[in-house]
């Protein structure tokens, strides 16, 4: 952390695609202390360096809409998080918006702004996280089970947040982006809102719950009449995410031929749609980490990015996709703090 005069505010982001996130530190004896509840807190470790003793405070996290990023910066401006002894300090940003808003951040705040590279600040963080944070990592199950490992090990790590980034680590300093995909948080979201009409994420995951994405999508009891235990498929297996849409579509379209554009999409629930396309993009991803971390002998992977944000149900469909994939020998891993690696790898950024 950078010299300053207390009460020391110091903070960094993460401006992605979709959402901008906000790590900043607040001193424990500071009287400006701007805790509220939108806003969630975790105590500093008591590490060994005399530095963090010295400083005793907390760190906070917040999420802004990326495209509401005046929001942002509003609550910059409010908290004072900007200034140092009354001046505009610099600021460590990472992710897209370091580029594209570089210029309003100077503008609005006065701030030099520090542009952070996303896989440095992601990895840092996630690793910041495992070696210093009790009970950070934990496997999904209804009783959830952490796991707390001290040392750091080689791991693949996967960022879920609009896009996917896939990172092989291989030590405390080395690791390399290996993998993607574009069918990620933001596919999830954009494509739920299209089909459903609900545009509140946390509202989409509630309609998961209620869902049954067998009456949308084609599994192999559909096709079979029954398993294909020959190659390891049981009946509930999906073969076709939304493949029985069409499937139906067409049998209701040859009974009624008088109408044949009719809107089918109605009968459909929005819950077995949202369920459905979660489970689509959760198994394409955890079918993407699995291939990677055998590609590259890893057998750890961790998830991060707001699109898992502790939900249980977006959890338990990463982690029986890994289940599934690698039948039964690899455990998917969760972070507390999922979404804010990158944020928290840019707060930890060394002073130039
Ligand atoms: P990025 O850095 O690309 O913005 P994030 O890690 O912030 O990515 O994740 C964004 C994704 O998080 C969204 O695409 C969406 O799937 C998910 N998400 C979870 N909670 C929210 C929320 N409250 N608002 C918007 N997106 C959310």
């Amino acid at each position: 952390l950078p010299n300053q005069s207390s009460p020391i505010k110091h903070f960094a982001l993460d401006i992605g695609g979709t959402l901008s996130k906000l790590v900043y530190f607040v001193q424990n004896n500071s009287h400006n202390n701007n805790n509220n509840n939108n806003t969630s807190t975790s105590t500093i470790p008591s590490s060994s360096t005399t530095t963090q003793n010295e400083l005793g405070g907390k760190l906070h996290f917040i999420k802004f809409q990326t495209k509401n990023i005046e929001d942002c910066l509003n609550f910059i401006i409010d908290n004072k998080l900007h200034l140092e002894d009354g001046k505009p300090k610099d600021v460590r940003v990472t992710g897209g918006g370091a580029y594209k808003y570089a210029d309003l951040f100077n503008e609005k705040l006065g701030c030099r702004l520090i542009k952070e590279d996303e896989m440095h600040c992601l990895i840092v963080g996630t690793n910041f996280l495992l070696n210093n944070i009790q009970r950070e990592s934990y496997t999904y199950s209804p009783t959830p089970n952490a796991i707390t490992p001290r040392e750091f090990v080689d791991k693949v790590v996967l960022q879920i947040g609009s896009g996917v980034s896939v990172i092989k680590v291989d030590s405390e300093t080395s690791f390399q982006r290996v993998d993607g995909t574009s069918l990620g948080g933001g596919t999830f979201w954009g494509l739920c809102s299209l089909l459903t009409g609900v545009t509140d994420f946390d509202e989409m995951l509630e309609m998961t719950k209620n869902g049954h994405s067998n009456n949308v999508d084609l599994v192999v009891g559909d096709i079979y009449g029954t398993d294909y235990s020959k190659i390891g498929l049981s009946s509930e297996t999906i073969a076709s995410s939304f493949g029985k849409i069409i499937y139906q579509s067409s049998t209701e379209q040859s009974s009624d031929s008088s109408d044949g554009n009719n809107n089918n999409k109605q009968q459909f629930r929005k819950e077995d749609i949202a369920q459905s396309l979660l489970k689509m993009v959760s198994n394409n991803i955890g079918q993407i980490a699995y291939l990677n971390s055998q590609r590259y002998g890893l057998n750890k992977i961790y998830f991060g990015g707001f699109f898992i944000r502790d939900h249980p149900n977006t959890m338990q469909r990463i982690s029986f996709a890994i289940d599934f994939w690698s039948k039964g020998k690899t455990k998917a891993m969760f972070l507390v703090h999922d979404g804010y690696l990158g944020a928290l790898g840019a707060f930890l950024a060394p002073n130039e």
